[in-house]
């Protein structure tokens, strides 16, 4: 049963900032309510009031501003995978739409709400930390752009202070030619939280070596995070089998991989290898295709 709490109703971004600050820190926000809700009626979390921001028009919208990608934090799932500048883009956040839960969670649940949670594997993270993404953090009459990266603290816990509220994803437009991938494993095709997940961005020079790339891991770690140490053993490589196999060690490395109800710690970290393998070979094979038409 859901515990008693009071819910606001604000019109506009400032007056939801205005709630949170006035019943600060017992006041949430919430979005499409997916985690909130379910978490509420477990007991895990007891906010006394809770500040319904969905549908603010401040927070809606998809754009291109500035050399950047922009994201309004209320934008739903689904949404991502109707736009075409996500299409355009983004196809590695696309890609991560295209298996995020089922159509009816995906009509409710942001991109805001599944980084506001910060569960390690949570769908929208890899494909944004590829991306190199930041978000941007507003409270009344204060706001900042705060890496991705940075945004994520431990299991469930970020930098987002009582006060603030996300507003908005950004990240820089690839370069055109750039290269993105999105897998998870999960127990079911659908409807199901990852075991794993990985991304990955790359591009290539003219002599097929790879000139930028980044490396994401969902569910192995307390947050989700980059494989520095895989990524630069493939930076100035063309993606032979050798250089693949390398890349994929050091990113298994970087897993700190624990046993819960959806795997072993030992699966885990096999099919992370699994994973990342797959996808550089996927982008090799791409890539390998493009360069010959
Ligand atoms: C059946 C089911 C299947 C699911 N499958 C998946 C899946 O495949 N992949 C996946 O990643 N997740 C999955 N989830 C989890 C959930 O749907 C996602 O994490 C979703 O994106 C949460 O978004 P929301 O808008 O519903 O967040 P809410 O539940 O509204 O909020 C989640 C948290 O974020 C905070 N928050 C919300 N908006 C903001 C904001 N603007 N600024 C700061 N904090 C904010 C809230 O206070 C809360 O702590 C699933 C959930 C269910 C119930």
């Amino acid at each position: 049963m859901l515990p008693p709490f009071e819910l606001l109703m604000p019109q506009t971004l400032p007056e939801a900032l205005d709630m949170l600050g006035g019943y600060a820190p017992d006041a949430l926000p919430v979005a499409g309510g997916t985690n909130l809700i379910p978490d509420m009626r477990g007991g895990k979390r007891t906010p006394g009031v809770v500040v319904n921001v969905a549908g603010l028009e401040e927070l809606e919208g998809i754009r291109r501003e500035d050399g950047y990608l922009v994201i309004g934090s209320g934008v739903t799932i689904a949404e991502l995978l109707e736009s075409s500048l996500i299409d355009e883009h983004a196809p590695v956040l696309r890609q991560a739409a295209e298996v995020f839960a089922n159509p009816l969670v995906r009509n409710r649940a942001t991109v805001g709400g599944n980084l506001g949670n910060a569960s390690p594997a949570a769908d929208a993270a890899p494909p944004l930390l590829v991306l190199d993404a930041e978000v941007k953090l507003v409270s009344a009459g204060e706001s900042r752009w705060v890496p991705l990266e940075d945004f994520f603290v431990g299991v469930c816990d970020t930098i987002c202070r009582h006060v603030e509220l996300m507003a908005a994803i950004r990240t820089p437009v690839p370069a055109p030619g750039s290269f993105g991938r999105f897998r998870k494993l999960a127990l079911r095709k659908s409807t199901a939280i990852s075991v794993v997940s990985v991304a990955v961005q790359m591009t290539f020079n003219h002599a097929g070596r790879c000139e930028d790339v980044a490396i994401a891991l969902g569910a192995v770690a307390p947050t989700p995070i980059r494989a520095y140490d895989a990524e630069a053993v493939l930076r100035g490589e063309a993606l032979t089998p050798q250089v693949i196999e390398e890349a994929t060690r050091s990113a298994c490395d970087a897993a700190r991989c624990i046993g819960d109800v959806r795997s072993s710690a030992g699966y885990r970290e096999r099919v992370t290898g699994v994973l990342v393998r797959r996808l550089l070979e996927e982008v090799g094979a791409e890539r390998g295709v493009e360069s010959r038409e």
